[in-house]
């Protein structure tokens, strides 16, 4: 349930109220927003018949609203306005789309600094690479691990880029945090309740990408997991869900953009490389993303997508990625938000 509190309400009316909440076994969280100040109620049964009757008519309180959705914190009822992420110079979720890009995997210093120019050169905001990369076969590329990190975070700032790479297991959280601006937790990992309540802890932004089997509601809880952990910075990636149709290697769900929007404040990017598994579907789909309103998109690329050693098939090459980034522009501005800049 959320408490309203009234406008003139003072600090120890707010704090007998956390008094009250917190002796039922729940846990009050006060946000501060530019037109309400509210108190979010979390816990296992955050609506006791008592303690919204008691709170109701305790001094400060506006009104008591139960929330009817089964995540809390990130639920537009708890918050209205949407959640604008800053990382560095680049704002996710504001008034512009914006453009993450890089290789699946950093494979050599040259690749990633080569990437990190192109992405950078046509208007990319984010530079991505994995350094520990889930891998369905364990004889695939798994990843140069530290060193990898190492590699990125050079790369970024030689271009004066923020970085985004996945964290593969609560025991790296540490390490990657070092190296990042915004961790990813993959899809394979989305109810890695362990990884998620991690990355909670931390102080960065995480972007979760949506499991490949999970239902809408499933992936906000994996995002309330984060949340409720006091960490409030998470950005959703819708990156294809398995479907019965194999000609693709996923079905990029692109009615979960709107709908997500319409459920939670967080924002919403799309990953089309994922999403398609094939590069000549990448700008189609990155366009459709857009219009339907997503935050920003994902996209792979490689120098040399043919010698890959990850995920080639679905990346695009430098001049694909020029052509994606001059095509996206008109459709980006005609959807009432051109790409971002600074
Ligand atoms: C990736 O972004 O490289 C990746 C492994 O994505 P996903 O977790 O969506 O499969
Ligand atoms: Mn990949």
């Amino acid at each position: 349930m959320i408490v309203v509190l009234r406008p003139e309400a003072r600090e120890d009316e707010i704090e007998s109220i956390m008094g009250r909440i917190e002796r039922s076994g729940l846990k009050g969280v006060l946000t501060r927003g530019s037109e309400r100040t509210i108190i979010g109620v979390v816990g296992v049964d955050p609506v006791l018949p008592d303690l919204r009757d008691d709170v109701e008519i305790m001094p400060g309180v506006e009104e008591v609203i139960p929330i009817t959705k089964p995540y809390k914190l990130c639920s537009r009822e708890f918050q209205s306005e949407r959640t604008v992420i800053q990382v560095g110079r680049v704002k996710i979720g504001g008034d512009g789309v914006v453009v993450i890009a890089g290789p699946c995997a950093v494979e050599t210093e040259e690749q990633i600094l080569d990437t990190a120019r192109a992405v950078k050169r046509w208007g990319g905001h984010i530079l991505r690479g994995g350094a520990f990369k889930p891998s369905t076969s364990p004889y695939h590329f798994r990843g140069l691990g530290r060193e990898g990190l190492k590699m990125l975070s050079e790369a970024g700032k030689e271009v004066g880029l923020p970085v985004i790479t996945e964290v593969l297991t609560p025991k790296d959280v540490e390490l990657v945090v070092e190296y990042t601006d915004i961790l990813q937790i993959g899809a394979r990992n989305m109810q890695n309740f362990i990884l998620l309540d991690e990355a909670g802890r931390t102080r960065k932004p995480v972007m979760l990408k949506r499991g490949m089997s999970a239902k809408v509601e499933e992936w906000l809880l994996a995002a309330e997991y984060i949340l409720s952990q006091g960490n409030r910075q998470v950005i959703l990636c819708e990156r294809g869900i398995r479907t019965f149709e194999s000609a693709t290697r996923n079905t990029l769900d692109i009615s979960a953009i709107p709908l997500v929007h319409k459920l939670t404040h967080l924002p919403v990017i799309a990953d089309p490389s994922h999403g398609t598994g094939k590069w000549y579907l990448v700008t189609p789909l990155t366009l459709a993303a857009v219009a339907a309103g997503a935050d920003g998109v994902m996209i792979e690329v490689h120098p040399s997508p043919d010698t890959a050693l990850k995920d080639g098939a679905q990346s695009l090459t430098f001049d694909h990625f020029a052509d994606l980034m001059r095509r996206l522009a008109p459709v980006a501005e005609a959807s009432g938000r051109p790409i971002f800049s600074t």
